[in-house]
């Protein structure tokens, strides 16, 4: 697990692959749910999870690619048709799920939130979208970290998504065809918005501890938390 403090009194971890219950291609913890692993095993990955990382309980999404933001109060294996979650509540670690799609964690004047923001959720503007809600509930000086996720050297596209991406989304792979680079282009977003944002360097596909869906089809999902202390 890889851990960053944001703010004072936020904690923010990212799980990989390893410790968990899970076996086969979603050796060993997966902590998404509907993606084919046994429910059981996801189930015991969570409550492992958890406690290991220290919080009370946590909130999962059943994520959409959208932009819906809810605020939510108390542990949820899964809040549906949802993107986004913002929480004041000490304890209450927000989880976004990826596979090579970012989690983005937001934090500041004792709120924190957790986006899940692939290709389709940033252009949606999801995270701007939670940046937006956060403030509306009085977090004004907010900090970001973007998790890790498929890198703009990795993230191959057909050269007509690439052309109607935005030019900050815009990017090359390694090997010299269109890509698209989701950090570069949240970062923007973010910057727009006047919020300062660090993020984890891992790419998924190039890092075999962490979950990718591009790298191997049937895989499980690592979390990017986010809570309160
Ligand atoms: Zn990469």
């Amino acid at each position: 697990m890889w851990l960053m403090q944001l703010a004072d009194g936020v904690r923010t971890v990212v799980t990989d692959r390893t410790g968990g219950f899970s076996t086969g291609p979603y050796d060993s913890r997966n902590l998404g749910t509907n993606v084919g692993d046994a429910p059981r095993a996801v189930a015991r990955n969570r409550a492992r999870t958890v406690a290991e990382i220290g919080a009370e309980a946590a909130v999962f999404m059943r994520q959409i690619h959208g932009v819906r933001v809810e605020r939510v109060f108390a542990a949820h294996e899964g809040v549906p048709d949802t993107d986004a979650v913002f929480t004041d509540t000490p304890g209450l670690a927000l989880a976004a799920l990826g596979a090579d799609c970012p989690g983005v964690v937001v934090a500041g004047d004792g709120w924190v939130g957790a986006a899940h923001a692939g290709r389709v959720g940033t252009l949606g503007g999801v995270v701007p979208a939670l940046v937006e809600a956060m403030r509306k509930a009085g977090a004004d000086d907010l900090a970001a970290f973007i998790g890790p996720g498929a890198c703009g050297r990795c993230y191959e596209v057909p050269e007509e998504m690439r052309a109607a991406s935005p030019l900050a989304m815009r990017s090359t792979t390694s090997w010299g065809t269109p890509a698209l680079d989701l950090r570069a282009a949240l970062t923007a977003q973010l910057a727009d918005l006047g919020v300062p944002t660090a993020h984890d360097p891992r790419c998924t596909i190039e890092t075999p501890e962490l979950y990718s869906y591009r790298r191997d089809t049937t895989t499980g999902r690592f979390a990017t938390f986010i809570w309160l202390t």
